[in-house]
């Protein structure tokens, strides 16, 4: 059971505490009283190093859709390493990966592969700064992108600085330069009138509009169609460009999110499932925009380097996870994701607790609140439910199914029927729990 003062996990822990601050390295890993040290993962579940097996619905952080150890991607790691794992030349992976993203996503023609998400998101937003000759970019309240200073504004905005149809630029970080925030122009997301008028007030200084039509941590509600539509007229009303984060989304089906919200972006972003379980982001577009990147001429309007960025490994890793995903795996994941949806409300509603899941296809996120969630405000946990998500996640771990501390889910290729009904069983039976608690 967790919390366990012998366990090898709790000894790991106080030994990181010493070369680690706070003994992570991981904001989004951390857990208290300690982290759970995993040992191993085969398929959809992963064995601690006290030697407990559970399911992983977090398949890190939406990153692992075909669960862990994969064999096609083991023998596609273990090929690549014994020819080189990174080299100071480029390699034909690069070209192949980014064949094969074209050819699934309608407006990219060209991509820049990054190391993460993060860099994907920063090269895009310099991308569209070198593209339009404009400073500032507009972003969704509450929306993650990954930890560029730009990116992370009003990421945890409180409820104290709110004011009605009007997001305030806040800092996320101490440290913020002021001058990020005089940059970053944020929208309400959902909300196509408040997101217009924001967005006019700065019609010609934006040189870009992100936005993540799922965000996870704005509560995994779905955009509305109308309002990603919207977004997208208005960056053409304003001059700017529509950035797409898909670097959750892309694996809500075959193409990516653009097709499923009707939507053409100027630039996507992309990272996690792309990289086949291996480090890996991408900036992807037309050849138009994506010439800011040309060194052909000498020296690009925007130069972009890494030293592991486009390394083989993470190449073809990338290439042999997207094979993995056809039209009939996604149906499979798609009606697996519905299913768990409907089982969650259905505990919810067993249990006498106030609560329901969101999120589309393979992601979803458990809400511990009465109101439905549409957007960063209505997904905002007081400390009272936020207490109660954090008993929530650990009666899971308990019962055998790991969920990430935000309450968000992810499945995986290898799972079954049979274990979406085990980490189904498990839910209604911790909060069962804890409605009696
Ligand atoms: N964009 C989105 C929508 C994300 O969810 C994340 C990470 N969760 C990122 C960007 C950053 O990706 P990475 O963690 O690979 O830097």
């Amino acid at each position: 059971m967790y919390p366990d003062d012998n366990s090898k996990s709790r000894a790991l822990y106080e030994r990181a505490r010493a070369v680690l601050p706070g003994g992570n390295t991981r904001t989004t890993v951390h857990m208290s009283p300690y982290p759970v040290y995993l040992e191993r993962g085969a398929g959809c579940r992963v064995w601690d190093v006290d030697g407990v097996a559970r399911i992983d619905v977090i398949n890190n952080f939406t990153a692992a859709i075909h669960g862990h150890a994969h064999p096609v991607l083991t023998q596609a790691a273990q090929a690549q390493a014994a020819l080189g794992t990174a080299f100071g030349m480029p390699t034909a992976a690069e070209i192949e990966l980014a064949e094969g993203l074209a050819a699934r996503i309608a407006t990219v023609d060209q991509c820049r592969f990054t190391n993460s998400g993060t860099e994907a998101v920063m090269a895009a937003l310099k991308a569209a700064r070198a593209f339009t000759g404009r400073a500032k970019i507009a972003k969704c309240e509450g929306a993650y992108h990954g930890s560029y200073d730009y990116a992370e504004v009003s990421l945890d905005t409180p409820p104290s600085a709110w004011r009605a149809n009007a997001p305030v630029s806040t800092a996320y970080a101490a440290g913020t330069p002021p001058a990020v925030l005089e940059d970053v122009v944020v929208v309400p997301f959902n909300d196509v009138d408040g997101a217009a008028e924001v967005l006019r007030a700065h019609a010609g200084e934006l040189a870009a509009i992100l936005v993540d039509p799922m965000p996870n941590r704005a509560g995994l509600a779905p955009a509305d169609r109308a309002y990603v539509q919207a977004l997208r007229e208005l960056a053409d009303e304003i001059g700017a460009l529509l950035i797409f984060d898909e670097v959750i989304c892309f694996r809500l089906g075959p193409n990516g999110a653009q097709p499923i919200w009707g939507v053409e972006a100027d630039l996507t972003t992309l990272g996690k499932v792309i990289g086949g379980g291996f480090p890996i982001g991408a900036v992807g577009g037309r050849h138009e925009v994506m010439a800011v990147f040309d060194p052909t001429d000498g020296k690009p309007p925007l130069p972009q380097g890494g030293t592991f960025s486009a390394n083989p490994v993470s190449m073809r890793c990338g290439l042999a996870a997207l094979d993995l995903l056809d039209a009939e795996t996604f149906a499979r994941l798609d009606r697996q994701g519905d299913r768990l949806r409907a089982a969650i409300d259905e505990a919810f509603a067993a249990a006498g607790l106030q609560g329901h899941a969101t999120g589309m296809g393979s992601l979803l996120k458990i809400h511990l609140a009465p109101q439905p969630v549409r957007d960063y405000r209505s997904a905002y946990l007081d400390p009272e439910a936020a207490r109660r998500l954090k008993a929530l996640i650990v009666r899971l771990l308990n019962e055998g199914v790991i969920v990430a501390p935000n309450g968000l889910m992810a499945l995986s290729t290898p799972m079954t029927d049979d274990d979406i009904e085990q980490i189904a069983d498990a839910i209604r039976r911790s909060l069962a729990q804890l409605a009696r608690q």
